[in-house]
């Protein structure tokens, strides 16, 4: 009896993209694969991806990794949302919490009986009816059942972590699985003269890496999906015009969050991401609206501690390859395009990203419909994020040039569909497997002050009463849960404090 040879699946490059697409395919592959990864610490990571969406814990729970320990080696805090300030007019700020906002009533959404309740004047602020806002914006945290009134929904939560002690984590997971890792700087990448697959990695001091399937996680460089394939770039700066940013981290803030804080500036915005052991800080800008020294300048200017290091600069042009899988390469993490941090999602694409590799994985030969199947759905992943994510930019009521131009910007069909269904009749759909929830666009759409004409004809039905009892009992349920919650710091003192060497 034959047996075939196993797979060679080759991971090019080590950052978050790598070592995740490494420990998830070690944990999920049988004896039919090995799997290979090149890295260059002559290169490095970028390693800025701090902030994260609660489908984190979903990966991290699929490998077997234990919570409490992960906080730990990674000097991680909790998240409950992201707070936006300055970004519908200067003085403005609103928090898009993870989780549900209020309580749907019948057949109809929440916001529906809010909006009726904002005409009458008895409804109080959307984000009393969320208790994650609640329990950020008094800096407190819990996990599991509520525990004042069972009407109360789990707070579902993310976290702010050291992406570089991440990938290092990760590393020693996927190592401890049988992933073999290389060293070595990549030189070129050689292709089969017949079918134009990538054949082998050359590396420095003449070695190869041959494979079947490659991983294109080199980063920015993308140096096989492009490099060598020339998948083509969709280049989205006409929407989304910040193409450069600086990340530094300062002195650990006494007060840790357990929210991300994006604050809007003249020509962009500023993120700050507090950790156990520092705080990530770092600024996202128009290089056409405002100059290095000027971006420096306010970086520095806004941070709540001492820098602990130089700012450092960082490009990109916001958009995706045209190709995410090209011939036997998939680009995954920079090297498949990037958007902005403003929501959190790099790190969340990887992830979906790898689940997409896992389900529609190849055999020894490649169907196109596979490749195009996942062409698709990361298209689809990508135009929908983008979407989301430039609604904070075109709602905004500044008047800085750069924020003028941004409400001038003729938007994509979708989300201008998105934008009319919503002013009209202050519906939200979800399409297919879209990643924001209809209660995340509802919170980044009334934050930014875009208010719909009207409201579901149900709501006007409940007597005035009953609409101001229903709109008055849930933000003191709320309150009343958050007063018995641990205070954030102490919950992790608690549970997670960092390990001895990853807190300062
Ligand atoms: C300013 C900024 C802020 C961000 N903030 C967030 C955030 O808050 N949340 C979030 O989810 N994401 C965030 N991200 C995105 C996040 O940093 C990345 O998605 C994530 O780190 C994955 O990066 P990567 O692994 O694709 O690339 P990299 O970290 O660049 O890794 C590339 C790897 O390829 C290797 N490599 C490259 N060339 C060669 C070669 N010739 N030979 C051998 N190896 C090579 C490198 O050594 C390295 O190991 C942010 C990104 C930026 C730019």
């Amino acid at each position: 009896m034959t047996t075939n040879p196993p797979i060679r699946i080759v991971i090019a490059g080590g950052g978050s993209a790598g070592w995740m697409c490494a420990a998830a395919l070690s944990r999920f592959l049988g004896d039919g694969f090995t799997v290979t990864l090149v890295e260059s610490d002559e290169i490095g990571i970028v390693g800025v991806g701090e902030a994260t969406i609660p489908q984190i814990r979903l990966f991290n729970q699929a490998l077997g990794i234990d919570e409490d320990a992960f906080v730990r080696a990674t000097g991680a805090t909790f998240k409950l949302g992201i707070e936006f300030v300055g970004w519908g007019a200067l003085d403005e700020r609103y928090m898009h919490a993870f989780g549900n906002v209020g309580r749907d009533s019948g057949l109809i959404p929440f916001h529906h009986t809010w909006l009726r309740g904002v005409r009458d004047g008895v409804a109080r602020p959307l984000g009393d009816y969320a208790l994650n806002n609640v329990a950020a914006l008094a800096n407190r945290m819990q996990r599991g059942a509520a525990r004042t009134a069972s009407v109360l929904p789990d707070m579902p939560y993310a976290f702010h972590f050291d992406a570089s002690l991440y990938a290092a984590y990760l590393r020693r997971f996927a190592e401890a699985r049988g992933v073999t890792r290389v060293e070595g700087r990549i030189v070129d990448v050689e292709r089969d003269g017949e079918s134009g697959d990538v054949a082998a990695l050359t590396l420095d001091r003449d070695r190869r890496v041959e494979g079947d399937l490659f991983l294109d996680c080199t980063g920015f460089r993308a140096l096989l999906i492009e490099g060598a394939l020339g998948a083509g770039y969709e280049d989205w700066t006409r929407w989304l015009p910040c193409d450069r940013a600086m990340a530094v981290p300062s002195v650990r803030a006494m007060d840790f969050t357990p929210y991300t804080r994006a604050t809007a500036h003249g020509a962009g915005w500023q993120w700050r991401i507090p950790l156990q052991h520092r705080t990530g800080n770092g600024i996202v800008y128009s290089s056409a609206h405002l100059n290095d020294d000027a971006a420096r300048d306010h970086l520095l200017a806004n941070l709540d501690g001492t820098p602990l290091d130089d700012p450092r600069p960082l490009r990109f042009v916001t958009g995706r390859r045209r190709e995410l899988w090209k011939a036997n390469v998939i680009a995954i993490g920079l090297a498949s395009g990037f958007l902005e941090p403003l929501e959190s999602t790099s790190i969340h694409m990887i992830q979906s990203a790898i689940e997409r590799v896992l389900k529609l994985l190849p055999s020894r030969r490649i169907a196109q419909v596979q490749r195009d199947e996942y062409n698709r759905q990361a298209v689809f992943e990508y135009e929908r994020i983008r979407d989301f994510i430039l609604l904070h930019y075109v709602a905004n009521r500044r008047d800085e040039p750069f924020w003028r131009e941004r409400r001038e910007t003729a938007l994509p069909d979708t989300l201008r569909a998105k934008l009319d269904l919503w002013k009209a009749a202050a519906q939200i759909t979800r399409e297919h497997e879209e990643l924001f929830t209809e209660v995340g666009w509802l919170q980044v759409l009334v934050g930014q002050g875009v208010m719909p004409d009207t409201w579901h004809p149900l709501a006007d039905a409940m007597p005035a009463e009953q609409v101001a009892e229903f709109l008055d009992i849930l933000p003191k349920l709320n309150a009343r849960e958050v007063a018995q919650m641990p205070g954030h710091a102490d919950f992790i003192a608690r549970y997670c404090a960092a390990a001895e060497g990853v807190a300062a």
